[in-house]
């Protein structure tokens, strides 16, 4: 049987120290970490995001400032709003939530957003500057499989992982992250050859993909680390249930370690995104981490 890999409770001690470290940032230079949470239009996915990104600022002790504008918003007018928050000093974290509207252009919007203030980590200053080995803002979901896997192992030197999925978002930020963590790293997508082959390769799988229950035992080396990032909402005898790219009740047997969907990937995220908001606050006053 797997070690279970306890987003929630990783999350929750992350949420602490980064409270813990806001108060202390409030006590010495008498600044209040801002974060800015922009939603466009009413899906019901992202609002539910929101909602919960809002809910972990409050429990860290950030102050988060909600912008909802409806779904024709036009471009200029998200633009507006972006360089408005970019020049607001109470403001450290600009967070936009995507998928955006069909008719707007989030790699516009993304690249219109300050680079110090892009606590999701997707400008492209702050992609290249992980890419190069840089420091800078990184994206909170790879940030988060990292923090699971190192408590997991410790160092991760010498292992092997294949990355399945290489949106800029989620995949290629978590390739590069496996690499400066000195793994051999494999990234795999949609034209990938063999899949199940390449992933029985490998000490760590993080499986980035959107397709429910992909990942089946027989793609996974016994003993190896499962980390499952998808979030797919299937029906079940039914009822709406949410699953993750891998197939849980197969993998699990026969995994060293792996993550639960929900409870795993998810809530790290949002705890990482709270951990980004400080770093930022603290990059922009020049406060050392
Ligand atoms: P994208 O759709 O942007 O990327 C999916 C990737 O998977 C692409 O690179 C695609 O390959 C690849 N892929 C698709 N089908 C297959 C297949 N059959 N075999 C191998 N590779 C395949 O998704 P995201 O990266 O944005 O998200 C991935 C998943 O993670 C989604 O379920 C999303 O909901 C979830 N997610 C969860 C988060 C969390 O906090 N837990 C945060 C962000 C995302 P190609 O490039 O060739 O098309």
């Amino acid at each position: 049987m797997a070690k279970l890999i306890n987003g929630k409770q990783i999350s929750a001690q992350l949420l602490e120290q980064v409270s813990v470290q806001v108060q202390q940032l409030k006590d010495n230079h008498g600044v209040t970490p801002g974060l800015a949470v922009v939603l466009v239009g009413e899906d019901p996915a992202s609002q539910v995001y929101v909602r919960n990104k809002i809910h972990s600022a409050a429990e860290a002790g950030i102050r988060s400032v909600e912008h909802r504008l409806s779904a024709d918003t036009s471009q200029a007018a998200l633009d507006e709003l972006i360089d408005k928050l970019n020049r607001d000093s109470e403001i450290h974290g600009i967070l936009v939530q995507l998928p955006l509207p069909a008719h707007l252009n989030e790699d516009d919007v993304i690249a219109a957003i300050d680079p110090l203030k892009d606590v999701d980590g997707f400008h492209p200053l702050n992609s290249g500057a992980l890419a190069a080995g840089q420091s800078g803002l990184v994206p909170c979901t790879p940030l988060g499989c990292m923090i699971m896997l190192q408590q997991t192992h410790g160092d991760l030197s010498g292992m092997t992982a294949v990355v399945i999925g290489r949106s800029n978002i989620v995949g290629k930020p978590m390739a590069a992250l496996l690499l400066q963590a000195n793994c051999t790293v494999t990234i795999a997508h949609s034209r990938t050859r063999d899949l199940a082959d390449v992933c029985r390769q490998a000490d760590i799988v993080i499986a980035a993909v959107g397709r429910a229950q992909l990942v089946t035992e027989d793609w996974i080396m016994p003993g190896a680390t499962v980390i499952d990032v998808g979030i797919n909402a299937i029906e079940l005898d039914g009822r709406r249930k949410l699953v993750g790219d891998v197939d849980f009740n197969s993998v699990e047997p026969i995994a060293g370690a792996i993550t639960p969907v929900p409870g795993g990937v998810g809530p790290m995220t949002i705890a990482c995104l709270m951990k980004n908001t400080l770093s930022a606050a603290r990059m922009q006053l020049s406060i050392p981490d």
